[in-house]
């Protein structure tokens, strides 16, 4: 295991769920809604800065997309990319960063009402709304996933009790390329 932390040079992919209200983006943990631009974490426990080690704060995201089928059963969910960067901090399946941004939704098997609803919600992020198969690949155009050696063991497989301590999550630094890059974009703005 490579204990080093480099910084990277670009946004990290990850990928999330969201609920799906009208053609909005809702967060499902936080009553949030997604728009375009530059999502902040912000712990609403402590004082503390977003993510913090040992807290549950910070933007939530996987390392890889959920199963194909898992939003396409359920009408109000939708599965899509998002970019991170700032203080990222790595848990055994995902992650907790500092700032987001939607860079890619999965449309849905059918082409019934729900799929209208992505296009317009993707059409109001500016960004890319593709099938599930190709959400990967697509983000991967914003940045890179995380290597498998950067991301901590999974220490509690199947939810039993490992012995031992679990390994820590890792705090690492990210370039903010990423935010760089968006910024030039004509009429971009950071909310
Ligand atoms: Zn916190």
């Amino acid at each position: 295991m490579d204990d080093a932390a480099p910084d990277l040079v670009t946004a990290v992919i990850g990928f999330r769920q969201w609920r799906l209200r009208g053609d909005e983006l809702w967060s499902f943990r936080a009553a949030e809604r997604w728009s375009r631009g530059l999502h902040t974490a912000h712990c609403t426990a402590h004082a503390h800065a977003a993510p913090a080690n040992g807290c549950t704060c910070g933007i939530y995201a996987w390392y890889s997309p959920a199963p194909r089928g898992a939003s396409a059963m359920t009408p109000d969910l939708v599965a899509g990319a998002v970019a991170l960067w700032g203080r990222i901090e790595l848990h055994a399946h995902g992650m907790r960063a500092q700032y987001a941004t939607v860079v890619a939704l999965a449309l849905p098997f059918s082409w019934g009402a729900k799929r209208r609803r992505i296009r317009a919600a993707a059409d109001a992020l500016e960004v890319e709304a593709v099938p599930a198969r190709r959400l990967k690949a697509t983000a991967l155009a914003h940045g890179d996933v995380i290597p498998r050696r950067m991301r901590p063991p999974d220490t509690t497989p199947n939810k039993r009790a490992a012995p031992g301590e679990p390994a820590p999550a890792r705090l690492y630094a990210v370039a903010d390329g990423y935010r760089d890059r968006q910024r030039s974009r004509p009429g971009d703005h950071a909310a």
